[in-house]
């Protein structure tokens, strides 16, 4: 095999120079690769069959020591630190059937990249064949439909930069770096998601390449039961190539900002949230941070966003400000993409997060005791509530496979720092969060998939009563469970 050969696929897609594929096996010296199997055995993929992948590409194949390799597997955590045997830097639907057909005709651990924010890192593996959609990223506003055809690797941030410019939006999530695939697959919540729904309740079409490698349109009239395990059901039935999403006309300037208090204010600004949470109009998101701000101190945030008609924004806020006293008031008019980036770089890749989380139905005042003492005790925490209620809640739990309709707020807490820590410093901070979490846990029903990839027992329970139909669903997709690194949907074919 000579060197030249193994670039093809490198050359043709236009980024030989930026990406120079190196020839592994001829590098190495041997004939042949060692790889991780779907179920944690090992497997020998013979130079051949590599190479004949690599050029069936329009994109790159990658292998350790390549240019490009570490900057693909390095994913948004910072702990997270796996090295896939191989990754197919995907360039479009045709890559992936060639990528997720090669895995599948060798059981291989599979992982697929979007956004590459799975906070316990779903989306890298250590071993297998990891396909990267990063270079995936299109998208095509059709304004006369109000429709939007992103490519799966799309960040949330490049559907409402495109959208904005017709005096469109759908929900995003609230970091614009963050993958619209994951994201819309497993549910959305965003700053729009009380007006017009989550992301998942937007996505009225998909184009999906099953583990077979074939490529198939779903929508409410073709594949049906697809489409519905689509909204919510995560990454368990295919790779998904391009999302389409309902838009909505919306003002592309919006009234937002933090409205701040002093923490001996904290408990009156959680139980008005509490209490009065669900009774704000479908138009005001509120998300409330406990957070320590440096030089300033522990504060109570809310974040409002007002996305209706500007000339009701003041009468809409005014509960708000009547809380207590603001120590800071940063509401105004912002353009709804900027304000969308507003946590990028807090948020940004390379960050270490711990975090874990529940969804609120009854925000009692017991939760509100609880949480403040949590944060008293550990300042270093974030302690986050992203609103629910409104559009989400007006579905039912079965409309799609999202079942949670009924959640006042998704509670998050988190401890997240950037220095490098010791291994012992970094099992304190997550055994603190674990067992702190345990006092909150009690006030939560259920948990957002996206946030919680847990073990299959737990996605069962989770998913509730529309878990047996995502069986289903899963048995004719993915029988042999393929696509696994997700919160789990186990078929019963295996
Ligand atoms: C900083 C940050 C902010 C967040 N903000 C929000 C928020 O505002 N609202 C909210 O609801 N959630 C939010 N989340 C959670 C987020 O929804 C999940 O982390 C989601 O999985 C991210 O998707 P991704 O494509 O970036 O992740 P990845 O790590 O790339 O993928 C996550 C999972 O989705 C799968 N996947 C990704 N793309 C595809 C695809 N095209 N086809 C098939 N499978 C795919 C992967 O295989 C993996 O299982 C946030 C997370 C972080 C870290």
């Amino acid at each position: 095999m000579k060197r030249r050969d193994f670039c093809k696929s490198a050359l043709a897609a236009g980024v030989a120079t930026a990406i120079p594929v190196q020839q592994l096996l001829a590098k190495t010296g041997v004939s042949s690769l060692e790889a991780v199997t779907s179920g944690g055995g090992s497997t020998t993929l013979e130079g051949a069959a590599v190479q004949e992948l690599a050029d069936s590409m329009r994109g790159a194949l990658l292998t350790s020591g390549d240019a490009g390799y570490d900057h693909s597997r390095a994913i948004w955590n910072g702990m997270i630190d796996r090295h896939p045997a191989l990754i197919a830097r995907c360039e479009g639907a045709a890559d992936v059937s060639q990528a997720i057909t090669f895995a599948r005709e060798r059981d291989l651990l599979v992982a697929v990249r979007g956004g590459g924010h799975s906070i316990s890192g779903k989306s890298v593996c250590e071993g297998g064949l990891m396909l990267d959609l990063s270079d995936m990223n299109s998208v095509r506003v059709d304004q006369a439909n109000r429709t939007a055809r992103a490519d799966g690797g799309c960040l949330e941030g490049h559907i409402d930069h495109e959208a904005a410019m017709y005096g469109l939006a759908t929900t995003g999530g609230i970091v614009s770096h963050t993958g619209a695939g994951g994201l819309t697959l497993g549910g959305g919540f965003g700053r729009l998601c009380r007006k017009y729904g989550m992301a998942c309740d937007n996505l009225i079409g998909a184009d999906i390449v099953t583990v077979e490698g074939k490529l198939r349109h779903v929508s409410d009239a073709e594949n049906p039961e697809l489409m519905w395990a689509l909204r919510g059901g995560g990454s368990n039935f295919g790779v998904v190539a391009a999302l389409e999403y309902q838009l909505h006309e919306q003002d592309p300037m919006v009234i937002a900002g933090d409205i701040n208090f002093a923490w001996e204010d904290a408990r009156d600004a959680l139980m008005f949230y509490a209490e009065h949470g669900n009774e704000l109009p479908d138009e005001l998101n509120l998300n409330v941070i406990l957070v320590t701000v440096p030089d300033v101190g522990r504060v109570a945030s809310f974040e409002a966003v007002w996305s209706g008609d500007p000339n009701k924004a003041d009468s809409a806020l005014e509960p708000l400000r009547k809380v207590a006293k603001p120590i800071a008031d940063t509401v105004g008019a912002v353009p709804y993409a900027t304000f969308q980036k507003r946590l990028d770089n807090s948020n940004r890749h390379g960050v270490r997060m711990y975090m874990k989380s529940g969804l609120v139905n009854d925000f009692s005042e017991g939760l509100v005791r609880e949480v403040l003492e949590v944060h008293r005790e550990n300042p270093t925490y974030a302690i986050f509530f992203m609103q629910s209620g409104g559009a989400v809640n007006r579905h039912a739990p079965d409309d799609t496979a999202f079942p949670y309709r009924s959640a006042h707020s998704n509670m998050m807490v988190w401890h997240q720092w950037f220095d490098m820590e010791t291994d012992e410093e970094r099992v304190r901070r997550i055994s603190n969060v674990r067992s702190d979490w345990e006092r909150l846990r009690t006030h939560t029903d259920g948990y957002y998939v996206n946030l919680n990839e847990e073990d299959a027992a737990k996605t069962h329970a989770n998913y509730g009563k529309n878990y047996p139909r995502l069986v289903q669903v899963k048995n004719k997709y993915d029988p042999g469970n393929l696509m696994h690194l997700n919160a789990n949907i186990e078929p019963t074919t295996t």
